[in-house]
């Protein structure tokens, strides 16, 4: 085993609570595209002239509402899975780790994989709500208008999915618990993720445990804070080998 998964590994067994603070490059080997990159959305929507920063954003949902609901899916797109990073995490979860999963992606991958500790700092689409009323509605049981927007039959209020658009705050209660939970945390794990924006800066500063760890795919900004480990490569690989 390489020597960087072996430390990673004795981390994780001597640390009592592990957070994991994960980004999109935590769900790009389930096949979902991190936008920052060259594969990502952007280029997937460069023929719209419009970048994703704009597409999904409570201006374009408000003022475009048309457009917001009918963008074209891409035309390969499967449903994603969990890859090896969910699921291992999740089978330490099963095993006794108190293993606490802080995410910016909106995919429910670490619950679909079995995580029971997940805090979805950019919430998610198993729900979504009327902007008007707050009727909460599973996404398969909205109806839409002849512009096929989804619309709350009561108040005729715009129906969206309960993730949080650029431009928008995040939960304050998730807010609050992730503060805490990193704040608890002996290890923290930062994976898949290069940290630009916040609440992610602000939230991995209150970090107090004994070790951070960083596995990406490329450098990331860490300036304040100590890493004892920095692992370059995919983090479902990572995970994969730690299992092995
Ligand atoms: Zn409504």
């Amino acid at each position: 085993m390489d020597s960087k998964i072996t430390q990673l590994k004795k981390y994780i067994d001597e640390a009592e609570i592990v957070a994991f603070f994960g980004g999109a490059g935590v769900s790009t080997e389930s096949g979902l595209p991190d936008y920052r990159s060259r594969k990502g959305l952007y280029t997937e929507m460069e023929g719209q002239k419009l970048n994703p920063q704009e597409v999904m954003s409570h201006k374009y949902l408000i003022e475009h509402p048309q457009a917001f609901f009918n963008r074209r899916p891409k035309k390969d797109r499967v449903e994603p899975e969990p890859n090896d990073a969910h699921k291992v995490l999740a089978q330490m979860e099963q095993a006794g780790k108190d293993i606490r999963v802080i995410t910016q992606n909106v995919d429910g991958l670490h619950q679909k994989a079995g995580h029971r500790f997940v805090l979805e700092l950019h919430g998610h689409s198993r729900t979504w709500y009327c902007m008007e009323c707050s009727r909460v509605y599973k996404p398969e049981e909205v109806e839409k208008d002849e512009q096929n927007i989804p619309r709350c039959p009561i108040e005729q209020g715009i129906v969206r999915p309960n993730i949080v658009l650029f431009g928008e705050n995040p939960d304050r209660g998730i807010l609050e618990k992730s503060k805490e939970t990193i704040s608890k945390a002996e290890l923290l794990i930062i994976a898949g993720t290069s940290l630009t924006v916040n609440p992610a800066k602000n939230l991995i500063h209150r970090f107090k445990g004994k070790h951070v760890v960083v596995i990406n795919n490329e450098e990331i900004d860490t300036r304040n804070l100590k890493v004892d480990l920095y692992i370059e490569g995919k983090v479902g690989a990572t995970f994969k080998a730690i299992n092995k």
